[in-house]
């Protein structure tokens, strides 16, 4: 099978086949199979030896018709424009599918962070700001942290923005350190989100949690969590985890915690002495209940979804399954937790510290964690109700879910005809 990999022409395929299953109107589909707007930035970076080194940067605002852009930067060594337009595009229906007041953003740098040291990054991040600042905005777009990004990334960014403007302004950014407007509940809330979706999950295939075994590839923010509160709050028996060097296996179950502190000592997960090694590909396709992919994209494929034997996919990264493997797993019963579903924790308190820093309130770690999983739950029902009516997967049903909440924005906005053609109106 020769599966075309490039993010961006993913969303779109997954657009498209929802626009059919919607007769969405043809503008609107056009629309939204493109980016509203993007920008394309050149970053030169003084690096502690005295040399200059450029970098590219993008910001893209995929759609903004429910609200104001929202979404994260990465710092990522293959950054592409392709895949910051797939994630921006993926916001877009994440924020919708939630039912927050936001449209879909994402950026990207170009870099390898893991060789730059803090004060690069801080130029990066404040350099950064100062070239894409001009589009940003607490009302305009939202940053976040995202892959091999963080708080202190985003405290940097809110400053260097706010001495652009001349006053403190948190709620250009989220994810931000407490001490700068960040909220309770923020760092570990993509994980939460995921975790409160996989109870859902588990009621709807009638397993017992407790009973149940997890493999989770990626240990960085997301997927560390994701193994901490698994096992925390649902009783779930951790197995197996994994970061870019390698995995461990340990089928009596593993410490979540004690591989975080490893990692944070020695860099990696893969030597914990708790278990025997296995590989990435390995840790996908292990006899567990549930299956986590917390790193990176196209991870399970057309190659490897024949043999993945998990009977819960929980998706905590973005875009980790292919359009093809999506099928495979479809046809085999694997009950799927599409991305921008089961991620939307990271948003969803996004959008809580935003009110904060908007009202300037704070709000404690309890209210905090039942709007998360009010929210998170009822879009997990309103994607298992698209997905009987539609009678079609539980990810083209979110998409149905969030493309039909963007579309009625656009079109009661007059977006396609009153304000893109003055003078004409609908019927013309
Ligand atoms: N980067 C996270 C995501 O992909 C969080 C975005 C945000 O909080 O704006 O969902």
């Amino acid at each position: 099978m020769n599966e075309t990999l490039n993010p961006f022409e993913i969303t779109q395929a997954q657009l498209d086949k929802v626009a059919d299953l919607l007769k969405l109107e043809p503008a609107i589909h056009a629309m939204l199979r493109q980016p509203m707007r993007e920008l394309h930035v050149s970053l030169p970076v003084r690096m502690d030896d005295g040399s200059v080194k450029v970098f590219k940067g993008f910001r893209v605002q995929h759609n903004d018709a429910r609200g104001p852009c929202k979404g994260g930067i990465r710092f990522y060594p293959g950054e592409t424009i392709d895949a910051v337009r797939a994630l921006a595009a993926l916001m877009t229906w994440k924020t919708a599918l939630v039912d927050l007041p936001f449209g879909g953003g994402k950026g990207g740098v170009a870099c390898n962070p893991k060789e730059m040291s803090d004060t690069e990054l801080e130029r990066l991040s404040r350099i950064y700001v100062q070239e894409v600042g001009r589009i940003l905005g607490p009302e305009r777009d939202i940053v976040a942290p995202d892959v091999y990004t963080n708080a202190q990334v985003m405290a940097w960014m809110t400053d260097e923005y706010s001495r652009q403007r001349g006053y403190f302004v948190p709620g250009v950014a989220t994810g931000k350190p407490l001490a700068v407007g960040g909220s309770v509940g923020r760092e570990d809330a993509t994980a939460r989100g995921s975790v409160y979706a996989v109870r859902e999950a588990c009621e709807h295939s009638n397993l017992n949690p407790s009973e149940c075994t997890v493999a989770v590839q990626g240990y960085g923010n997301a997927g560390s969590f994701a193994a901490i509160l698994s096992k925390e709050m649902l009783g779930c028996k951790v197995v197996a985890v994994s970061d870019s060097a390698g995995g461990v296996y340990g089928p009596e179950g593993l410490d979540p915690r004690a591989m975080l502190k490893h990692k944070q000592e020695t860099g990696t997960v893969a030597d914990f002495p708790g278990g025997t090694r296995i590989t990435n590909e390995e840790l996908l396709e292990l006899g567990v209940d549930i299956l986590c992919p917390a790193a990176i994209e196209n991870v399970i494929t057309a190659e490897n979804a024949p043999r993945i034997k998990a009977k819960i996919v929980a998706e905590t990264a973005n875009g980790p399954t292919t359009p093809d493997a999506d099928e495979i797993l479809f046809k085999k019963r694997v009950f799927m937790i599409p991305d921008f579903l089961c991620n939307a924790g990271g948003v969803i308190v996004s959008h809580l510290e935003w009110l904060q820093n908007m009202s300037g309130d704070r709000w404690t770690a309890e209210q905090v964690q039942v709007k998360l999983q009010h929210r998170i739950t009822e879009a997990f029902h309103d994607t298992l109700r698209a997905a009987s009516l539609h009678e079609t997967d539980n990810r083209t049903a979110a998409y149905a879910v969030a493309v039909t909440r963007v579309a009625e924005a656009m079109k009661v906005r007059g977006w396609l005809y009153s304000y893109m053609c003055p003078g004409l109106d609908a019927k013309e």
